[in-house]
């Protein structure tokens, strides 16, 4: 007797919309999570006596909007405000560009010219090609599979399918698209823009959780996948959940309830039973077993296959090449609590701008310097960060008059070289993080009155993120679409039977979309209607 129809393992935000769409289509759903709290990387905790805020994940645009009404997540308490302005990005000499709604060209044209006439053309390519990652973003991708079967058949419709969206783009289109799955970021941009902090606007999103130069082929793909996101149904524009993004995980989790679906905290998988090829539950790390028709994990797939299932379950080559899953998005990342709101010498005092995704990297050739830095020394003498103050538009989060800030590093190693430990250098490397922000706004490190740190290993130990990375695996071409997690296996069925992945491992890949539990719990529920009707 199976105690539940599907176990997920997991209760991230992908986990649970898995189980939220499985338990709406009449499935039995037990989520079990390792943490004492739902949400995964979209969690918001307190960090400091008095103020909370979006550990992790920080800032939302890529949420599925097919998600947020399917799962009726207003209802359930999720709301999403846009930001007042979009991004800021202040440079040593004084000279700075603000974006969003109404600014970017005037902001742009105070830099070059040129560079404002050029936008339109450049975010309308960008868009066009979004547009069609949106449409594949809930479908799962064509799948390679041997021999000729209905489920042979079955991907053979499915590369039609994709055919025939990819056969709606002019020739010049399906360039555009080669080119942003394969080529550079900055060669793109040096060939567009002439304006550094134009060219970093962009070139930011080409390395947000790639460890690689904006220079590396295939960092356009990484700035497209930052780009096919929308809040409150404008395109590309980036946004805050009030409460922070674990309002996205609660909402979600109350949907799942109350779809009936069970979640239990504290409660990690220590092995996924296999039983005659097949996957037929979990052991916890407390013992408890729960036997199930199917298991769904949204963890990283390289957990998965070389942590929790005995490798003599495994086909000797999936195994071999799941050892080689890359990971390591280069990311470190710091809550601070400030007792007053930074003043930049860009800009000093209060605005707009405070509200923005703040970037402090003003060239691509300082974010290459990065990069190139961490690979010799483990991080970079100066650094890449985001700041996002999410207290200017949200009174949830902290006192009247004190504020939060997430601090997103870029480009640290995954693992330091030379034998070296994150353990021994989080605490110097964070004060390399706040002295950066300092040197743009003078005042703010002494404005820190608590932070909180998480270097790659932190963020593996607290996640289970392996490396650190946010995506569960890098955003490269060996590892999308069809290649997620591998080919073969890109249609959310694992090696054995009744095993299934609905994590960022899977397409679309990371972010918080939704999606991949979305898609993951469409495949289970076929699976079952075929066995079962
Ligand atoms: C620092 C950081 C910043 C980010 N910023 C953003 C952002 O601003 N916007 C955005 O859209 N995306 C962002 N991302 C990416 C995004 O958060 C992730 O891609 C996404 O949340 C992953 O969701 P998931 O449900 O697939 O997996 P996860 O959220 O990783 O959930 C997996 C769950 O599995 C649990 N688990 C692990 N091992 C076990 C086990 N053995 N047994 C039971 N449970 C287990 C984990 O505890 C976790 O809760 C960020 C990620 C990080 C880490």
């Amino acid at each position: 007797m199976n105690e539940t129809d599907v176990i997920i393992i997991g209760a991230g935000h992908n986990g649970l919309t898995c189980a939220a769409y499985l338990a709406i289509g009449g499935l039995r759903v037990k989520v079990v999570e390792r943490r004492k709290v739902a949400g995964g990387a979209a969690v918001t905790e307190e960090f400091h006596p008095g103020f909370r805020n979006s550990v992790a994940a920080y800032t939302v645009s890529l949420l599925n909007p097919k998600v947020i009404s399917d799962l009726k997540l207003a209802e359930h308490g999720l709301k999403i405000v846009e930001r007042r302005a979009q991004n800021f990005l202040p440079a040593p000499d004084g000279s700075y560009l603000l974006t969003g709604e109404g600014r970017t060209r005037q902001s742009l044209a105070n830099l070059s010219e040129r560079d404002a006439a050029r936008l339109d053309a450049f975010n309308h390519r960008l868009e066009e090609i979004a547009d069609v990652l949106r449409a594949f973003v809930l479908r799962a991708p064509p799948n390679i599979v041997e021999g000729l079967s209905a489920r042979a058949i079955r991907e053979g419709f499915n590369a039609l399918g994709t055919a025939k969206l990819l056969g709606r783009l002019s020739l010049e289109q399906q360039r555009a698209l080669l080119d942003l799955f394969t080529r550079s970021a900055g060669e793109m941009l040096d060939e567009t823009f002439e304006s550094d902090l134009v060219k970093a606007l962009f070139g930011f999103d080409a390395i947000v959780g790639n460890y690689a130069s904006p220079y590396a082929a295939g960092s356009a793909y990484v700035m497209l996948h930052h780009a096919f996101g929308e809040v409150n149904g404008k395109k590309g524009v980036w946004g805050h959940a009030i409460g922070g993004m674990g309002a996205i995980g609660q909402a979600i989790a109350r949907a799942a309830k109350e779809a009936g679906a069970e979640i239990a905290l504290d409660a990690g998988v220590r092995e996924v039973i296999v039983e005659r090829d097949r996957a037929a539950g979990v052991v916890l790390d407390n013992g408890e077993t729960i036997r199930a028709r199917y298991v769904a994990s949204s963890v990283n797939p390289k957990l998965l296959y070389t942590r929790l299932l005995p490798s003599d379950a495994l086909p000797a080559d999936f195994l071999a090449r799941i050892k080689n899953w890359r990971n390591g998005s280069g990311t470190f990342r710091m809550n601070v609590a400030l007792s007053a709101p930074p003043s930049f010498t860009a800009l000093p005092g209060p605005g707009d701008h405070l509200t923005a995704g703040i970037i402090i990297a003003p060239s691509l050739g300082y974010m290459d310097r990065a990069w190139l830095d961490a690979r010799e020394g483990g991080w970079s003498r100066e650094p890449v960060v985001e700041v996002l103050i999410p207290s200017t538009l949200d009174d949830t989060l902290c006192a009247p008059g004190q504020h939060v800030a997430s601090l997103f590093c870029q480009h640290v190693a995954p693992e330091l070289p030379s034998g070296k430990s994150w353990d021994n250098h989080r605490e110097e490397v964070a004060d390399l993080m706040i002295a950066t922000v300092d040197r743009y706004a003078p005042g703010f490190a002494k404005s820190v009155i608590g932070r909180q740190i998480l270097s790659p290993l932190d963020l593996e130990r607290q996640f289970g993120l392996l490396g650190g990375d946010i995506f569960h695996g890098a955003l490269t071409l060996n590892q999308l679409f069809s290649a997620r997690p591998m080919l073969g296996h890109a249609d959310y069925r694992g090696p054995l039977k009744g095993l299934y992945h609905c994590g960022s491992g899977a397409h679309p890949g990371g972010g918080v979309t939704g999606a991949p539990g979305h898609n993951a719990a469409r495949v289970i529920l076929r699976d079952h209607r075929a066995l079962f009707g």
